[in-house]
């Protein structure tokens, strides 16, 4: 059965310097923590993958089930792109994740289908494993289109890979109306897309591949309320953004997301 995986989305927030003492605190309390078979990935900005993997070495010894991911890639493999980090740069810094298609990017820097295409291009040659977002705005949910939202969304990773390469994909559900806003999206609500998410992969890769895949939400998902929503049937937990900055905050989430089935 598929474990359930919480993904913390630290965006550009902390130094380096901070950085290092939030991830420490953090597996510090990871070690404490009882745990049972609950992954943890850190997206901390890209200036800290590198110190961040070395830290990780002090832990190793603990054997947890705590990886780095970076938060974007480059739609390219490398050469003349200024400001910009391949795939292949950040696994070598230590990610074995990538975030693709989170919706602060497709507003925020124009990322269209064919870039996010590219960009999971480069995070497989890689052997990244991608945290591909997808969620509705706030306008389409009231116009009622979120479920053909969700399926366009979804469908260009569908339609371009085969069920091998799917197998590297983590799938989260973000209704962006719900992302830094404070306002999550009811269990319910959440259950209901992940459940058509889930049959939307089954049509396309059947029934084994679509039981085997975490389906994370994210939105305003914190220690008060991700109990609820981990509970539900299709959630295998959560990509965190804000309550991931705060270790004892972050730590309580993974441990209720360990707690449930
Ligand atoms: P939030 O962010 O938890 O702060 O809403 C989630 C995300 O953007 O991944």
């Amino acid at each position: 059965m598929r474990k359930n995986i919480v993904i913390a989305n630290w965006k550009m927030n902390t130094n380096v310097d901070e950085g290092i003492i939030l991830l420490d605190e953090i597996m510090q309390l990871l070690t404490e923590a009882e745990l049972n078979d609950t992954e943890v990935v850190i997206c901390p900005p890209a200036t800290h993958l590198y110190p961040l993997d070395a830290l990780l070495v002090d832990y190793e010894k603990y054997e947890l089930e705590l990886y780095l991911g970076a938060q974007d890639c480059s739609t390219n493999k490398g050469g003349a792109f200024t400001g910009d980090l391949s795939a292949e740069q950040l696994a070598f810094a230590g990610a074995s994740f990538v975030i693709i298609g989170h919706s602060e990017r497709r507003n925020y820097q124009a990322e269209t289908n064919v870039m996010l295409i590219n960009k999971i291009d480069e995070a497989l040659a890689s052997v990244l494993n991608i945290v591909f977002c997808i969620g509705e705005s706030e306008t389409q949910r009231t116009a009622g289109q979120q479920y053909d939202v969700i399926e366009q969304q979804l469908n260009i990773v569908l339609q371009a890979y085969k069920a091998k390469e799917f197998e590297s994909f983590i799938i989260a559900y973000e209704p962006v109306w719900a992302v830094g806003t404070g306002n999550t999206a009811t269990p319910e609500q959440a259950q209901e897309m992940h459940a058509y998410i889930r049959q939307l992969i089954e049509k396309k890769y059947g029934k084994t591949i679509a039981n085997q895949t975490q389906i994370v939400y994210g939105g305003s998902c914190n220690s008060q309320n991700c109990a609820a929503i981990f509970s539900q049937s299709d959630i295998d937990g959560g990509l965190i953004g804000s309550a991931s900055l705060l270790s004892e905050e972050f730590l309580q989430i993974v441990s209720i997301a360990s707690k449930v089935d």
